[in-house]
């Protein structure tokens, strides 16, 4: 298999663009906006650029890597020879359904469909396809380049088969592909979002500040980050939506977004893409400055 299409080239779109680039696959990066298209080509070079000056890559490499990816806006030219397609567009029911059906009738039928969703039921996706045996949950994890895992989601058709092909594939990458089956939140949001959750109350709650919760958790725990420098870099508007599939999804109160998450979204403070969350970001990553209405007074 050296084919592949990559639907969305945002936050995660352009980490999955440039790994399997990396790794000697042919990558038609899609995307209705040339804008993001463009965002995503300079995101990847420039990380390219660290893992050289880390001593990991040369710049041959580099550029044996760029041009591996082509960009397109019209998905129906960038997925036609795709052998797997993994779709990153943005979190949301209705367009990934939209965006499956399309999938279905613009690849060839032996294409493996794999979605990066974070919580959106597989086999609810597959559903709109007649290949569900080829539909299944490729869950990288941020940032794509960095992180070790991906968890293999078997959605209720999906065959052994697929899931055996799609783990070796993400062997290739260098990962470490980790199998679950498509219940709510599959594992790693089903664990995660309620942690984050309950750190956005206990602020909205006043039993600490931003800096202490964070501070309580990295050093406590041995996290690499607080919870809500992690919201902030998932996006407050992603772990909204991953919320909302889990209290769906299971019916239990447990799960009910924090009405503080729920505000900060609707004013659009959704975290680092958009500048401010819990932290303000216009300072770039490297300094962690407690938003301004956070702050103690
Ligand atoms: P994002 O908002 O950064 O990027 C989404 C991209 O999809 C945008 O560039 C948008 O233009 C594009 N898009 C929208 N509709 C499209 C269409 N019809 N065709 C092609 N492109 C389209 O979102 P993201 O954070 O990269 O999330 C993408 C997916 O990855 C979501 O399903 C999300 O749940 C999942 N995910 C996100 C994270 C994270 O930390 N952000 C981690 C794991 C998984």
């Amino acid at each position: 298999m050296k084919k592949v299409a990559v639907i969305g080239s945002g936050t995660m779109g352009n980490g999955i663009a440039h790994v399997f680039a990396q790794n000697g696959f042919q990558v038609a990066l899609v995307d209705i906006s040339e804008d993001a298209l463009n965002k995503a080509l300079g995101t990847i070079a420039k990380n390219l650029d660290r893992i050289i000056a880390k001593g990991n890559l040369t710049e041959e490499q580099k550029k044996h890597t760029l041009d591996n990816i082509t960009t397109y806006t019209s998905m129906q030219d960038g997925v036609k020879d795709a052998e797997l397609v993994v779709e990153a567009a943005t979190e949301n029911v209705d367009l990934k359904l939209k965006i499956f059906r399309d999938l279905n009738a613009f690849t060839k039928p032996e294409a493996i469909l794999a979605s990066n969703t974070s919580s959106i039921s597989i086999t609810k996706i597959a559903s709109v396809t007649d290949r569900p045996d080829k539909v299944i949950g490729m869950h990288f994890m941020n940032p794509v380049p960095v992180m070790k895992l991906v968890e293999i989601i078997r959605g209720y058709s999906t065959s052994d088969e697929v899931t055996q092909q799609v783990m070796d594939i993400s062997l290739k990458l260098g990962k470490v592909p980790t199998e679950c089956n498509d219940y709510p939140g599959f594992v790693a949001n089903r664990i995660l979002m309620p942690m984050i959750n309950e750190a956005i109350y206990s602020l909205y709650e006043g039993v600490a500040g931003v800096s202490e919760i964070d501070t309580i958790m990295k050093l406590g725990m041995a996290h690499p980050m607080g919870p809500l420098q992690l919201a902030d870099f998932i996006g407050l508007d992603v772990c909204l939506s991953i919320l909302n599939v889990l209290h769906d999804g299971f019916g239990n109160p447990k799960y009910a977004p924090c009405p503080l998450l729920v505000n900060m979204v609707q004013a659009g403070h959704k975290g680092a893409k958009t500048g401010q969350g819990f932290y303000s970001w216009t300072h770039g990553t490297k300094e962690l400055v407690v938003a301004d209405r956070f702050k103690k007074k």
